[in-house]
This record gives structure tokens, sequence and C-alpha cells, in this order.
């Protein structure tokens, strides 16, 4: 970070004396030493600028991606059936934090979508040992032996 600013500090002094020297006139330095001043400044004045500009389009990017993942989050795929006589049944992008919405194939009809919360026991975790589970999966892959 330092090592950074020492280093753009450099580069604007170099450019700054630079450009004061290709102006200079050899007669006068205070005319020398004003340019290189206003030569710096205006470096500054451009920095500053490009680099609000740099964040802003940065930030932007990053807010666009924040909210892209968080609807991406939000948003599930439901297969709901049509209350209409033909029961089409058909997937529905469903986002928990919209009122939704989707228009059936069959009836062509806009259906409302609501969402219910509902609790549900929750399963104890199996307590298993490597060798349980491998026993399990060898149970598992002889039952499907046995079916094919
Ligand atoms: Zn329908």
């Amino acid at each position: 970070m330092i090592g950074k600013i020492l280093k753009s500090i450099t580069l604007i002094t170099v450019i700054s004396v630079g450009l004061a020297w290709l102006t200079y006139d050899g007669v006068s330095l205070r005319s020398f030493g004003k340019w290189c001043v206003i030569y710096t400044l205006a470096q500054i004045f451009c920095n500053t600028i490009y680099v609000s500009c740099v964040d802003y389009i940065l930030l932007k990017k990053l807010n666009e991606q924040t909210i892209e993942r968080y609807n991406k989050q939000l948003q599930t795929i439901v297969p709901f059936d049509c209350p209409c006589p033909v029961k089409t049944q058909q997937p529905v992008s469903v986002n928990m934090a919209e009122q939704n919405s989707y228009k059936c194939t069959h009836c062509k009809k806009r259906i409302n979508v609501n969402i219910h919360m509902d609790n549900a026991l929750a399963t104890t975790p199996v307590d298993a040992t490597v060798a349980d589970i491998n026993k399990i999966v060898q149970g598992f892959n002889e039952e499907l032996k046995l079916n094919d």
C-alpha cells in the first residue's frame, strides 16, 4: 500500500516536472515551479474523477450481482396442477418475496400462487461410521443389481 502510494507520488512528480520542463523558457524558475504545481493539481483532479467513476461502476456492478444472487436464492421451481378440469401440471418459477402468478398452458387462465409455510419434525441425524455407510451403500447397490 505504502509502496503504491510512493510509486504514484513519484509518477505524478515525474510527469509534472516533465510537462513543466517542456514549457520552461529557461529564464523564470518561478514560472517553472508554478507549472509543476498546476500540472500536479491537474493530475490529482483527473485521478480523483477517474477513481470515482471506476468506484461507481464497480459498486453498481456489485449491487446488481448481489440483487441477482439474492433473487436466485428466493427463486424456486414448483410443479403446479391447474384448478381447471384438465388439471394440467406445469413447472412454475416462484419467488418467495413476491406475489406470483402463471398462465395455464391448457386453459390460458392466469392463476395466482399462494405460498404456505408449515413446520415439520426434524429428523435425527444418522450417527454412523464410514464402515456403516459403506455397508448401507453396498446393500443399496446389491438391491439395484437385483432390480435389473
Ligand atoms: Zn388450466
